[in-house]
């Protein structure tokens, strides 16, 4: 069932318009995981040869230096790559905010960035946090500023106090976990929805109703997902540190799913998640709670 109005597909430099004149990529790459150095340039330098303008890194993957490196090297122009970043739950609150996101810039050795995301929502620290991003934003050191994991009642509490609303909600989104809800609110709300793992991390590919589809089209698994989110006028980052998988991931604006073939690939849906579910958020495993990112 879409919960968008349908969307106009034509090609890897489609954008939507996020916040007033941003207009971020439909389909990005995604960087976590990929480590630190020749693997993250590596992934960046292809993808950008293939067409992708959009990278999503953060500062708990540790790569925000390399993602920085890739964009000086690569032969596109700043203004025409959309670099999304994250502060840590641990460096939430109004001053470790400005500080973390100082040392975020510093290591991407930027002069903005397009996007500045609130990684997990801590709800206790949302205002001090939001309040920093809104002053980064008008700084212009932040085009747009946004934020993750946040369920209707996290965004419920933030919208009742942001001047700035946030642009997008970043979440675990793919065939399994359509996230009709959330996305109705925040079509309610103007927030453009943001699928992370839209692949399960790889795992989407065995799942035999996305198979059949795909031989239908003469199209992979991986194909017929992203296809899935983007008719779904969803957004999304997928990863890929191999040149051959950021090509096929690229490769999604030539086919169409009928509306038979997105209710059948709709119906799959049985809340299955690969990452860890914002609802369970003050139970989270020490890692999202302790570790720390890189200075
Ligand atoms: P994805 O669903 O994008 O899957 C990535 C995995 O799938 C990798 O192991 C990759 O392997 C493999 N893969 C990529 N393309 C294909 C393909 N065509 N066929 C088969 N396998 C493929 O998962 P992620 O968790 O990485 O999510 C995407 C991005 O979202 C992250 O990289 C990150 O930027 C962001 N994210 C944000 C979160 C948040 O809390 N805000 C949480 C998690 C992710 P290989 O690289 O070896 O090709």
């Amino acid at each position: 069932m879409p919960v968008q109005a349908p969307v106009q597909l034509q090609s890897i430099a489609d954008r939507v318009e996020i916040a007033p004149g941003v207009l971020m990529p439909r389909l990005g790459m995604g960087t976590w995981r990929a480590e630190a150095g020749s693997e993250t340039e590596e992934e960046l330098l292809a993808g950008l040869d293939l067409g992708f303008r959009g990278i999503d890194t953060a500062a708990i993957y540790g790569n925000e230096d390399s993602v920085g490196r890739s964009i000086r090297e690569a032969r596109v122009p700043r203004e025409e790559i959309f670099v999304a970043t994250k502060v840590w739950n641990s460096d939430q609150g109004y001053r470790p905010t400005l500080d973390a996101f100082d040392a975020g810039l510093g290591r991407l050795g930027l002069r903005y960035v397009d996007l500045y995301l609130i990684h997990w929502p801590q709800p206790r620290r949302t205002l001090d946090t939001w309040r920093a991003l809104e002053e980064i934003h008008h700084a212009g050191r932040a085009r747009a500023i946004g934020v993750c994991n946040f369920l209707p009642e996290h965004l419920d509490e933030l919208l009742s106090f942001a001047n700035v609303p946030p642009a997008i909600d970043q979440v675990e989104l793919h065939p399994l976990l359509p996230q009709t809800e959330l996305r109705a609110y925040c079509d309610a709300h103007g927030i453009t929805v943001q699928a992370w793992s839209p692949l399960m991390r790889g795992a989407v590919v065995r799942v035999p109703e996305l198979v059949k589809i795909g031989m239908r089209h003469g199209k992979t698994v991986a194909q017929v997902a992203l296809r899935w989110i983007l008719q779904n006028g969803v957004t999304t980052i997928p990863k890929s540190v191999h040149r051959s998988r950021l090509a096929e991931n690229a490769a999604v604006f030539d086919f169409e799913l009928s509306s038979e073939e997105m209710e059948t690939i709709d119906a799959l849906q049985d809340e299955r998640r690969v990452g860890a579910d914002p609802k369970m958020i003050a139970r989270l495993s020490p890692f999202m709670r302790f570790v720390k990112p890189p200075r």
